[in-house]
Parts: structure tokens; C-alpha cells; sequence
């Protein structure tokens, strides 16, 4: 399911595939509604300019802050009093439940609001600063696709998004191809039609 602050960094998608299709998805108020659902965040109105325009701002922090850590860049008192202004904007409340044989905390927005969606948001983030290890935030290595991705394999050895399914599996693909094409355009027993293939 990945990572909350992550889901909303890529919703400034880029077509792996690199034909440009590239979008936006928090100009869709339709994605919108599902990210909060997904997360089960306050349903706020995901069609407003106010929404929208939050979440962006958002973004723009939580992507700087992860390309610095990325690139092994420490974090300023300034970064931090942004990411704090964020945390500090909406009170929430806990409650201690029971699952199973285990106790678990529950922490809850007191409101449905916008701020408490972002609130979230930026705690998500904060929690991956305190609890895991910003070393392992990658961006998958397919340069059309970009997609942020969190490494939680042992050995820190995970290139692409969605494991097989995704780049990775689209980079072999297209390898295979190429250098099939590569063969296909090796002179053959003094043949023309290879070569004019691989003019193609
Ligand atoms: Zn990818």
C-alpha cells in the first residue's frame, strides 16, 4: 500500500511509459476522494480550490524535504518548523484499543477538517523521520517514471516500483527488445534485408 506522504508526492505522476502523458491528480477531485478514502482521512471537499491548493503546498514541502534527505542533505531548524506548522494546526485525540491479544494506540483528528487532513499528512512523514530510515527513500530508476518509493527490502536492494509488475518489468521487456533488434540487424550471410532493417 506504500506510504502516505509518499501517495501524495506521486500524485504528481509522470508517465513511466514516456509518452508525456504526465498529470497532475490533485487537479481530479475524483483522485482526491479516493486518496482520502484510502488513507481514512476526513472526507473534506475534494473539489475545492482551497483543497486542492493545500495539498499542492504540501507536496512542494514534503518533496523538498525528501529530495534533501535523499541526497543525504541534513534537514534545517527551518525545514522542521515547516513540517511542525503543519503538525501543530489540528489537535487530535487518543484512544487505547484492544486487537486481538495486543493493545494498540489509536490517534484520531478531534475535526474533520482540512487542516486535520494535512495534519496527517505531514505526520506520515514525520513518523518515517522518527520511526524508519529516511537512507531507504528511493525514486524508481525507470527517468520517466520518478515514483517514490520506500525500500523496506533487507538488503536495500529495490529499484522500481511495483516490484515485477511495474518498471522493472517494463525496462526487461524493453531490453529484450532492443537487443533482439540488435541481433536482427547483424549482416547475415551477406543478406541486404538485415541491414535495412535495422535502418528502421
Ligand atoms: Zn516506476
Amino acid at each position: 500500500m506504500g506510504l502516505l506522504w509518499a501517495d501524495l508526492i506521486n500524485s504528481d505522476w509522470h508517465d513511466y511509459l514516456g509518452q508525456g502523458r504526465d498529470e497532475d491528480r490533485l487537479e481530479k477531485p475524483e483522485w482526491i476522494r479516493r486518496f482520502l478514502a484510502r488513507w481514512k482521512l476526513p472526507p473534506v471537499d475534494a473539489g475545492s480550490e482551497e483543497t486542492q491548493r493545500a495539498l499542492a503546498d504540501l507536496r512542494s514541502l514534503l518533496r523538498r524535504l525528501m529530495l534533501k534527505l535523499q541526497a543525504e542533505k541534513p534537514l534545517s531548524g527551518r525545514d522542521l518548523s515547516a513540517l511542525n506548522a503543519y503538525l501543530g494546526a489540528e489537535s487530535i485525540v487518543r484512544r487505547v484499543e484492544r486487537r486481538g491479544d495486543a493493545f494498540h494506540m489509536r490517534v484520531a483528528p478531534v475535526t474533520c477538517s482540512l487542516d486535520a487532513v494535512l495534519s496527517e499528512i505531514a505526520a506520515s512523514f514525520a513518523d518515517m523521520l522518527v520511526n524508519g530510515d529516511p537512507t531507504r527513500i528511493k525514486m524508481c530508476e525507470n527517468r520517466d517514471c520518478r515514483w517514490v518509493i520506500y525500500d523496506r527490502s533487507k538488503n536495500r536492494t529495490r529499484r522500481w516500483c511495483a516490484g515485477s509488475t511495474g518498471c522493472g518489468n517494463l525496462l526487461k521487456v524493453r531490453r529484450f527488445r532492443e537487443r533482439r533488434k540488435k541481433d536482427a540487424g547483424r549482416p547475415s550471410g551477406g543478406r541486404g534485408s538485415a541491414r535495412q532493417q535495422r535502418r528502421l
